[in-house]
């Protein structure tokens, strides 16, 4: 048996291992009925509109901070843009809207599942690493039954500050006890994922099937790039 260069793969879980922004789309649709049956003069295009530009305006004031992800906080901001004041039953009610509407629909990208188990059963360990509440991966992880094959997680919400910084890899780093070069990452977002993990000086995969530039200000390069999912098991040395 040959020995593999990685015992480690850290791996990123939106739009790497599921669709999510179909997803969100969704979440986002069945929050606003929620608002909606209370607030019947809405329109649906206002509401996006609005969720979106709050979304940009969370992560532009809290640049790789967790926060940004609180989706309380932009549900908040939202109804006080709809000039909907200190209604904390509707904030709550979205906020349990969105994050029910997600974890019912979540689905792996095909293939995922076989893959995830063929490397967890040649030994390697798997590590999430995601941006985010802790409470909404670990949520993720189970509704995507995969929590058997996960070895370690680590949330962003953990070390307070999101992917590209050191922070969030340190702490994985920390819980698997691993070396740098034993590990590999894997993820679709090249600011988070692949400049993330270089800086950190691990080696990584980018996902990218939607054959995306890399930035042309970037002088960074990802180590492997792949379109499909299993294609991971050839970078790993599973498979010729
Ligand atoms: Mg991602």
């Amino acid at each position: 048996m040959k020995t593999l260069k990685y015992k480690h793969l850290f791996t990123d879980l939106d739009e790497t291992l599921f669709n999510s922004k179909s997803l969100y789309n969704e979440a986002i649709r069945v929050s606003y009925e929620k608002l909606h049956s209370f607030y019947p003069k809405v329109k649906y295009t206002k509401f996006k509109e609005l969720f979106l530009e709050v979304r940009k305006d969370l992560k532009e004031t809290y640049v790789h901070n967790t926060i940004s992800h609180n989706r309380a906080i932009l549900f908040e901001n939202l109804l006080e843009r709809l000039g909907i004041k200190s209604n904390e039953e509707m904030i709550l009610e979205m906020h349990e809207a969105y994050w029910f509407t997600v974890n019912v629909y979540i689905q792996l990208f095909p293939g995922v599942l076989e893959t995830l188990q063929k490397i967890r059963d040649s030994g390697i360990k798997i590590t999430a690493v995601s941006d985010g509440s802790l409470h909404s991966r670990l949520e993720k992880i189970i509704s995507l039954k995969i929590a058997d094959l996960i070895d370690f997680f680590v949330a962003s919400e953990e070390v307070i500050y999101t992917k590209p910084e050191p922070q969030i890899f340190e702490l994985a780093l920390n819980k698997t006890g691993a070396q740098k070069n034993e590990i590999i990452m894997i993820g679709d977002n090249f600011d988070a994922d692949i400049v993330g993990a270089k800086s950190f000086g691990i080696d990584c995969c980018w996902f990218n099937p939607k054959k995306k530039e890399i930035p042309k200000d970037s002088d960074i390069k990802p180590d492997f790039t792949i379109v499909r999912f299993p294609q991971l098991l050839k970078v790993l040395g599973l498979k010729d």
